[in-house]
């Protein structure tokens, strides 16, 4: 009788345990991550595009703020802005995050927090292949320059005496105006350049003079928010841990530069 009362205790005893522990299972199973907003322009391949008929995200950009988000536990939900829009939109607490290709300048710095950079780049100009007149910046003045809005290349187009800069919402319009002979020059990132002259722009423009100032690419948030110090311990722990490097070689064909 007693022994048959202990084993009747004992499968009590289990059958709680049992049940407890699946209790615990269940709320971990559906706890649900916090979710990282990022705001971005996905007009910048190879840094963030939408392959043609695909409405995914990808490129460069999007796989590392994808790792970093995934490193601080956190899940990234990517949104589709206007580069204008991205610095107003981090104030306004639409979006936690910007990553776009977005160089750290002195003036953007009064408005957002960077993290640190995460990849280098720089200016270039783009011509119709056929185009001999244009070598330099210095052969852009008094000429028609295609620009995207808000972005540094629009800055430098500015800085041409007598250029008219003609800004565009997206870069697939800046290349679409150079390419219907509406305007003479681009003046966008080099890597962008790059990328495009041996995809839409092959056999149609080439990249002329040297590539313009250094530019650093940093990831964008609110003005003195704390997030920009886990980002960059995300971005470093990545930067250790061998992913950044791979996802670099993934986009880029080549190891990053020590830096
Ligand atoms: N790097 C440039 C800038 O920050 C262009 C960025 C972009 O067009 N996405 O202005």
């Amino acid at each position: 009788m007693k022994k048959l009362f202990a084993a009747l205790c004992l499968l009590t005893a289990f059958a709680m345990v049992a049940a407890g522990c699946g209790g615990k299972k269940d709320t971990a199973g559906t706890d649900a991550k916090k979710v990282l907003k990022v705001g971005t322009e996905p007009t910048f391949a190879p840094f963030e595009f939408q392959e043609k008929d695909s409405k995914d995200f990808t490129g460069f950009d999007m796989e590392l703020i994808r790792a970093i988000g995934k490193q601080m536990g956190m899940t990234v939900e990517i949104k589709n802005l206007g580069f204008d829009a991205l610095i107003p939109s981090l104030n306004s607490g639409n979006i936690d995050a910007a990553i776009a290709g977005m160089s750290i300048t002195e003036a953007r710095k009064k408005a957002v927090t960077f993290s640190d950079s995460y990849y280098t780049s720089g200016l270039t100009i783009v011509v119709t292949k056929d185009n001999d007149a244009i070598k330099s910046l210095k052969d852009l003045e008094g000429k028609k320059i295609a620009v995207q809005i808000g972005t540094t290349g629009a800055d430098k187009a500015a800085s041409v005496p007598g250029a008219q800069v003609k800004r565009f919402n997206t870069n697939s319009e800046v290349f679409l105006e150079l390419n219907n002979k509406n305007a003479d020059a681009v003046i966008i990132d080099k890597p962008v350049a790059e990328y495009f002259l041996v995809r839409e722009g092959k056999g149609k423009d080439k990249l002329v003079g040297d590539t313009m100032d250094a530019e650093p690419y940093g990831i964008a948030v609110k003005k003195d928010s704390k997030l920009a110090g886990e980002i960059n311990k995300a971005l470093a722990e990545l930067k250790k841990n061998g992913e950044y490097n791979k996802i670099y070689e993934k986009w880029f064909g080549k190891a990053p530069k020590a830096n």
